[in-house]
């Protein structure tokens, strides 16, 4: 599916294919030589990897889908077992065709929360002899509902440029190059959609490069499932893919004929895999089964691709160890909009859990009506409008009152826990 300039031999190999691409490893080793710093941090980031992995293994216990717990706060002694990432979606259009939709934006959502818990409909795609590698993840992605000052957004910025297209310098991430500014990458997972020139797919900065460019690029007609998406990367793999990046995954081959991607589950492979295959491929001595090439860190198809593997799970969580390089995303201080949520969807025929709030604006007095029995017993939190949590309690009844009197005027979130996706209002405070 993506394509890095990884060997030349392979460059030679596969020309014929070179439509497809991630540019990461390229993007990667010209960061480095760029700011000899950076590959300081990346190696001491690589050390606390290990130490990690190595003092609290993460239990391989694979093939279920649970991760039913919607615990998101940084709990002590571990990581919670699902993590919720706020996300913001840069699109830089030039063309009417590039402003793509909310809905098409949501599609792409939906993706990457299916794909990242093992909710993906196509499974049943992995064969037998690979199926026990195959692991809910535990990331949850929701579009944020408050952005950096507080304010409230949907968590999709729709913004004119003057470029017609974006290459791999990081042009569409600022605003003084035609681009638009990332949000803290310490609360939000920014992602960019553009037009680019030449066959990129998209790419991923480098987990431990600087602060205003973290995050993912991705071509608009590789994100998500409707409107401008295009087959073969219409099925919303190629964000999945750079998040994966993003969470300091790397290409199953390793970037090397039969080099490591630091994964102890994921077999040796001598190259990236193009298109759809099928049946075993043998390379590296991998035998009996061959290449994993359904891993969602190949260059498969979208079609083609259908597991991050145990050991991927281990090596994304120890970034949201303490100490972890994405830890402070833990600290769930942004607000996301979980309404369409895909595991819900998968998990539920009803629709989304719904909230009323009333009176709204309020003074003193709110009733929050859920209608989700699920809730019960969850948390019913509320945030300011800087995103910070300043009022929880638990929920015994599905009517409940607050007493807002002592708040400030403003806009409040509310959200409730039901274990799966959360409902979500809003409150004025007046
Ligand atoms: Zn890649």
């Amino acid at each position: 599916m993506k394509y890095c300039l990884s060997a030349l031999f392979l460059l030679i190999t596969i020309a014929g294919l070179a439509q497809t691409q991630c540019r990461s490893f390229e993007y990667r080793q010209q960061q480095l030589k760029a700011n000899p710093m950076l590959a300081q941090t990346v190696a001491t980031i690589e050390q606390f990897t290990s130490r990690q992995l190595s003092q609290r293994p993460v239990a391989v216990t694979g093939g279920t889908s649970g991760g039913t717990s919607s615990s998101s706060g940084a709990a002590s002694g571990g990581t919670p077992s699902l993590i919720t990432i706020p996300v913001v979606v840069h699109i830089l259009y030039n063309t009417n065709a590039e402003n793509i939709s909310d809905a098409q934006v949501q599609s792409q959502i939906d993706v990457l929360n299916a794909d990242y818990q093992k909710q993906n409909s196509d499974t049943a795609e992995i064969p037998s002899y690979y199926r026990s590698l195959a692991t809910n993840c535990g990331f949850r992605f929701g579009l944020a509902l408050a952005d950096t000052n507080g304010q409230a957004t949907t968590g999709i910025i729709h913004k004119y440029t003057t470029n017609s297209y974006f290459t791999i310098n990081d042009d569409i991430k600022s605003s003084a190059t035609g681009g638009d500014d990332g949000w803290d990458r310490d609360r939000y997972l920014n992602i960019w959609v553009g037009n680019f020139t030449g066959s990129l797919l998209g790419y991923s900065s480098v987990v431990g490069g600087a602060k205003a460019t973290d995050g993912v690029v991705v071509l608009y007609t590789a994100f998500g499932t409707v409107g401008t998406a295009t087959a073969p990367f219409n099925l919303g793999r190629t964000a999945v893919h750079e998040v994966g990046h993003w969470l300091n995954m790397i290409h199953t081959w390793g970037d090397d004929s039969c080099g490591t991607d630091l994964v102890a589950d994921t077999p040796p492979q001598q190259g990236p895999t193009y298109g759809d295959p099928s049946g075993i491929i043998l390379s590296c001595g991998n035998t009996p089964y061959g290449n994993l090439y359904q891993d969602y860190m190949d260059f498969t198809d979208d079609i083609g691709m259908h597991l991050f593997t145990n050991g991927q799970k281990a090596r994304m969580l120890t970034l949201f160890a303490p100490g972890g390089f994405r830890y402070a995303l833990l600290a769930d201080t942004v607000p996301v909009d979980t309404a369409t949520d895909a595991v819900s969807v998968a998990a539920t025929e009803s629709s989304a859990s719904a909230m009323t709030i009333y009176p709204n604006p309020a003074v003193s007095l709110v009733t929050v009506q859920l209608t989700d029995p699920a809730c019960l017993g969850g948390l019913l939190d509320v945030y300011n409008q800087l995103g910070q949590k300043i009022m929880s309690v638990r929920v015994t009844t599905l009517t409940l009152q607050l007493d807002v009197a002592g708040l400030a005027g403003g806009i409040y979130f509310i959200r409730a826990s039901d274990g799966k996706k959360g409902a979500v209002g809003k409150l004025i405070r007046i």
